[in-house]
């Protein structure tokens, strides 16, 4: 028998993309155990193949399973044809001319007891806006400017959350995370529809096969640095600003690629509300049960959990508790990003300030430094 894991792209569809092949039959599969979580995006299958028909016919399945044993239950994914580029693409799809993509699947991913509504999206792109980690995309959402009649609306940018294999590891989606923005009138408290968030509403309304226009990919910033695979990569997230580091980690622990064989350390720190807010937390847990040398998670709940003042716990004060470990690593070449809302930076900045001169340093010269060495990154919007 030939056991291998493989992503699946849809819940009880046995379709599986790697190396080339495109679908594994049925009949294939002696025995099917669903062994990571019940979302389908994230949905693995432990399958027990009949080898000598699954030798035969999907030698890939055969090859994955051996290389799964030693790369911890990762997916092998087959290179693309943009994974030996020395640049990553950049506006391929311009608003005058956006690609008309599919929406494969929208899910709500927080529970009952979050502020508001986060959903992922996986957009098939049909391999035609290929991206890299850390780069977003636009999407223009249909109907009208209201500031130019007749005029499409203004682009909307959204940080890819998946690898450039996308989350069916074939290279031909993108997924999103998106917060549904509400409006709530300041004097009533009640919803006023008429202004909530056009594009994000539109997202997290949308069905599958629905068409969504997209634009880019865009942004360089958030790159994922992959010259050296043993280096410290410290992420920051507040809420969806988790997105780009879902693909980094994905890219890190999920998937085996044919270039980037990560084994240095991925230290993520995510700000949310509640623990129902909580984003993409199974595949996190899963990383941590894995990989406990190379990953580290620490969650700040800002409505359960208070910080050593008796305040509300924010990422800062995280960053605060491990201060002596974050400045250590920084002197010593980790990256540093920050992802989210524009709102997390001024808190974050006085705490590291704060940091410099207990530890004797001067904050100033320490961000040029971190700045000029490109060990720096913020994306907040
Ligand atoms: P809009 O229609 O643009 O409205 C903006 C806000 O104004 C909303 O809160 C809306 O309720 C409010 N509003 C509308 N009309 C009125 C009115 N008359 N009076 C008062 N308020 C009003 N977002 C994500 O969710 N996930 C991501 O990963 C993400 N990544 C991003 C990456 C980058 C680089 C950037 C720049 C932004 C990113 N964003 C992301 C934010 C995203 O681009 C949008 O800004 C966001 O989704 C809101 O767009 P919208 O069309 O829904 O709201």
């Amino acid at each position: 028998m030939a056991a291998a894991n493989l992503g699946l792209v849809h819940q009880g569809s046995v379709t599986a993309h790697f190396n080339g092949d495109s679908s594994l039959h049925k009949s294939f599969i002696k025995t099917q155990k669903i062994s990571f979580c019940d979302r389908p995006w994230a949905r693995f299958s432990q399958l027990e193949l009949n080898s000598k028909t699954a030798t035969s016919r999907y030698p890939s399945v055969v090859a994955m399973s051996v290389s799964q044993t030693v790369t911890k239950g990762k997916i092998t994914v087959a290179p693309l044809d943009l994974e030996d580029a020395k640049e990553p693409p950049l506006n391929l799809h311009k608003p005058k001319e956006p690609y008309t993509a599919t929406i494969v699947s929208v899910e709500r991913l927080v529970g009952p007891k979050a502020p508001g509504e986060t959903c992922h999206i996986v957009i098939d792109h049909g391999g035609n806006v290929p991206y890299w980690e850390g780069q977003s995309y636009g999407v223009i959402p249909p109907g009208e400017n209201p500031k130019k009649p007749g005029a499409p609306h203004n682009v909307r940018l959204y940080s890819i959350a998946s690898t450039r294999y996308g989350d069916s590891f074939d290279g031909k989606t993108a997924s999103l995370c998106v917060r549904r923005a509400v409006y709530y009138d300041p004097e009533t408290g009640k919803e006023d529809p008429s202004k909530n968030g056009v594009c994000s509403n539109f997202l997290c309304d949308s069905k599958p096969g629905d068409k969504v226009k997209i634009t880019g990919p865009a942004g360089k910033i958030m790159l994922l640095p992959e010259e050296d695979p043993n280096a410290t990569h410290i992420m920051i997230a507040t809420g969806t600003g988790v997105a780009p580091f879902r693909g980094y980690l994905r890219r890190m622990f999920m998937e085996s690629g044919p270039t980037y064989k990560f084994n240095g350390l991925a230290w993520l720190f995510l700000g949310v509300a509640n623990s129902d807010s909580l984003l993409y937390d199974d595949e996190f847990s899963k990383y941590l049960a894995d990989y406990p040398d190379n990953f580290r998670f620490d969650r700040a709940l800002s409505r359960e959990q208070k910080n050593k003042n008796g305040g509300k716990m924010y990422v800062q004060d995280k960053i605060e508790e491990y201060s002596d470990e974050i400045f250590k690593m920084l002197d010593k070449g980790a990256h540093i990003y920050f992802c989210g809302l524009k709102g997390m930076m001024p808190g974050i900045q006085e705490t590291l300030k704060r940091v410099a001169v207990e530890r004797g340093e001067n904050w100033d010269e320490k961000l040029s430094h971190l700045k000029k060495n490109k060990q720096w990154h913020v994306e907040v919007y």
